[in-house]
């Protein structure tokens, strides 16, 4: 059996990533924080499609949290291991910086950057033991040219992208690879309130991205084929870079 995680596996972008990955033969663990009914039902759509995987519940905010339930899991699979991990997981609460609460600034912070810390340094282990491994963060548009409104979520992202080059050439010698997907504006929960009419002028290929459209490219890079990319970030976003 071959192991997948994905934090925020329940909607959204980590819905169809998760999919994705049970498509192409993983054993999905769909990470999930409040919502079990949307996990439920992910995880009935893999079945349905003759894949498999199970509810991973835990608040990637939370180090402690994180730590009980990868450790907890690791205990009862001594013989298995997670090789591919996708840092999907994530929050936004945008605010003018003038005005941002400071648990506003901690809390997107935590859930999108130190999440990525707690996560990852749990999974690396045995992906180096393994001489195989897949790490795919999944950053913004917001984290490489930053977004008014969002300088909590920008920084998050960010820092992803830093730590996603930074460990790429820690780990590239044990065949284990880091690499982000930067989505633009994509159609899911988090963009549900945006005004797509009005901003998809800004987009060249004139609409907001499809969940799906994330998935191909996260499953590529969880694939053998994206054997010599490392330390990348693939953007997708319709052409909308500046
Ligand atoms: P979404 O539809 O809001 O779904 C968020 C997912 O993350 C849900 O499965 C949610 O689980 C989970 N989650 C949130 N907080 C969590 C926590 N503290 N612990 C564990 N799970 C948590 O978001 P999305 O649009 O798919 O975004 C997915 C990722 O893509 C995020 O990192 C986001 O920043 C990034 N992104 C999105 C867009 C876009 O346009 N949508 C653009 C760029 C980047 P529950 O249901 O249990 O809360």
């Amino acid at each position: 059996m071959k192991y997948a995680l994905v934090t925020g596996g329940s909607r959204g972008i980590g819905k169809a990533i998760s999919i994705k990955l049970a498509e192409m033969g993983y054993f999905v663990l769909i990470n999930f924080n409040a919502n079990t009914t949307d996990a439920e039902n992910t995880l009935n759509e893999i079945r349905t499609k003759g894949g498999d995987g199970e509810l991973f519940q835990f608040d990637v905010s939370d180090p402690e949290m994180i730590k009980i339930a990868i450790e907890g899991w690791q205990a009862k699979h001594p013989d298995e291991h997670i090789e591919v991990l996708v840092n999907n997981a994530g929050t936004s609460k945008d605010m003018l910086m003038i005005w941002m609460d400071e648990k506003d600034w901690t809390n997107v912070i935590r859930t999108n950057l130190d999440s990525f810390f707690y996560v990852t340094q749990l999974l690396l282990k045995d992906m180096l033991i393994n001489k195989f491994g897949r790490i795919i963060n999944v950053v913004s548009l917001s984290g490489i040219k930053g977004l008014p409104g969002q300088t909590n979520y920008s920084a998050a992202k960010a820092g992803v992208i830093g730590a996603t080059k930074a460990l790429a050439q820690e780990i590239g010698k044990k065949n284990v690879t880091v690499n982000a997907v930067a989505p633009g504006f994509i159609r899911t929960d988090m963009t549900k309130d945006l005004d797509e009419k009005e901003l998809k002028k800004m987009i060249p290929l004139n609409r907001f991205g499809m969940p799906e459209e994330v998935a191909e490219v996260v499953g590529f890079l969880a694939s053998e084929k994206s054997s010599y990319i490392t330390g990348e970030v693939i953007n997708i976003n319709g052409g909308l870079y500046t």
